[in-house]
């Protein structure tokens, strides 16, 4: 593996930066690794070695003539095959846009192009955003770099086994209900899904619309930082899109390393989130980073949200009701596959058939759910209560956040499974994101960075830090701080102990 692959982003923009490295050999270095491993892990959809190169070429040229680049200029991406592109095909996992091309760029993908970063594959992820494990897209599942027979988490598996496999120092994800921090946890690296309207969603294939956000994936909390930054600000594509000043997260994550900036520093231990199934190794390792944080001057203190309970519940009925009616645009006639039944037929019935030839089992599902909830009749009963709940569970945010600066939790309850482990019972994966649900609820950012691997079964274990809406900063303040801290522990960056799947090829492959 050349030495290029294994470094972070913010070292690597640093040898770009003098020139002591071209980006057409970070972006080769990069392509080669795919080709070497990435038959065992599965990350990537689609990469364009052509164009890649062509615009690594370009931000050298560039460079050579003295223009003023950004700091991660020519720096590799992988992007979430979520986000819509020109370069690429944009399929959302999902049989029913394959092979589909935009002609527009989804704006995060138009600014980190714009800040010179290059964009070196899409990667996998569960059909449009439905999952907990990558298992659900239409093109085969991804394996976790760490043990290949497990899951990388989902729906964002590929950027983060891609980030994981160091495949790519940074990706891009969306995060609905977990879908960046959920499989950052699984596998041991960094991910933040940014406040609501953070950063822009336009582009980002719909799932449900209140809840999705787009936010970066790394192997440091640092280097997750530095793209937040690229990708943050103001799109009026975007209606919900923030305009706020945000100050620089990477500033935020650099000053977090710096001092002593743990000392009295509120940590809430949210009791709801301390769930009864979570695995020993998981809460082995949350107690020991909360004694870490209580040593550095931190105060721990347990907090009550009661409405938490019920977040998984009205997750499940808004996300079905905003997917319902997201995914309607899937109709034969504007976009992607259409299959006409034998004999031909009526609007109807090429539009029932390419839908059900088009759209998974976990889609059709959440369709059907979806559509239910909203019905004349039960939309109060449903799809209302549901929005009640969500407003008790801002509550509850709200007056954690009177007593605490932070919440801290695992960011799942268990470490990652065995592919085809939940089998057919999709609720073993909806109830492994009650931790990162509320968030999503409420709007507010999150941020989960490794803490430790289980000992009961050797895999990544992730820490999740909440804060109040716009204080992203604060995320990456503390989370650079307790980053620190492990890695002192340990005597290594936690990624350095990520395995190098020398043997990758000879490994077993689900694909
Ligand atoms: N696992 C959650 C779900 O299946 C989260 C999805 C997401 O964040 N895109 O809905």
């Amino acid at each position: 593996m050349s030495e290029l692959t294994r470094m972070t982003a913010a070292d690597l923009a640093a040898k770009l930066t003098a020139r002591e490295v071209s980006s057409e050999e970070a972006v080769r270095a990069h392509l080669d690794r795919i080709a070497e491993v990435d038959a065992s892990i599965g990350a990537f959809l689609a990469t364009n070695a052509e164009a890649s190169v062509a615009a690594a070429r370009d931000i050298d040229s560039r460079r050579a003539a003295g223009e003023e680049l950004g700091e991660l200029a020519g720096v590799p991406l992988a992007v979430k095959d979520v986000l819509v592109t020109t370069d690429m095909p944009s399929t959302s996992g999902s049989r029913i846009l394959e092979g589909y091309m935009s002609p527009f760029d989804a704006t995060p993908v138009a600014k980190a192009r714009a800040a010179g970063l290059i964009s070196i594959g899409k990667t996998n992820m569960d059909e449009f955003a439905m999952g907990s494990s990558t298992e659900n897209s239409a093109y085969g599942p991804t394996n976790n770099p760490w043990q290949l027979d497990r899951v990388p988490g989902g729906s964002g598996g590929g950027s983060a086994a891609a980030v994981g496999a160091f495949e790519a120092p940074l990706a891009l994800g969306s995060d609905t209900g977990g879908s960046i921090r959920q499989p950052a946890a699984l596998t041991g690296t960094v991910g933040a899904k940014p406040t609501y309207g953070g950063v822009s969603r336009y582009g980002a294939i719909a799932l449900a619309s209140s809840l999705d956000q787009v936010g970066p994936c790394a192997r440091t909390v640092l280097d997750t930082a530095l793209l937040h930054d690229v990708i943050a600000g103001h799109d009026h594509h975007d209606s919900t899109s923030l305009d706020f000043a945000w100050p620089s997260m990477a500033a935020a994550a650099r000053e977090g390393t710096a001092g002593d900036s743990l000392r009295g520093l509120r940590v809430g231990v949210v009791k709801q989130l301390m769930l009864d199934g979570v695995q020993p190794g998981v809460k082995a390792r949350f107690e020991e980073a909360l004694a870490l944080l209580a040593a550095q001057g931190a105060e721990i203190v347990e907090i009550d949200a009661p409405h938490f309970e019920y977040a998984v519940a009205a997750y499940y009925l808004i996300l079905p009701a905003e997917a319902s009616s997201n995914l309607a645009k899937y109709d034969s006639v504007r976009f992607g596959m259409r299959v006409t039944p034998q004999g031909g037929g009526t609007v109807e019935n090429v539009m029932s058939a390419t839908r059900a030839a088009g759209f998974g089992a976990e889609v059709k599902r959440r369709i059907i759910l979806g559509t239910y909830a909203l019905s004349a009749g039960y939309y109060d009963a449903y799809y209302g209560s549901a929005q009640k709940v969500r407003t008790l569970i801002q509550r509850d945010f709200a007056s954690a956040f009177e007593q605490v600066d932070v919440i801290a939790s695992p960011t799942t309850p268990t470490t990652a499974w065995k592919l085809g482990e939940h089998g057919a019972d999709p609720m073993q994966d909806y109830l492994n994101d009650a931790t990162t649900i509320p968030a999503n609820l409420a709007g507010i950012p999150g941020l989960s960075l490794p803490m430790g691997i289980a000992p009961e079964d050797g895999l990544p274990v992730g820490l999740q830090l909440m804060a109040p809406a716009f204080e992203d900063a604060r995320l990456y303040r503390a989370g650079a701080a307790i980053e620190r801290l492990i890695e002192e522990r340990d005597g290594k960056p936690f990624w350095a102990q990520a395995p190098s799947l020398a043997n990758a090829t000879t490994g077993k492959a689900a694909r």
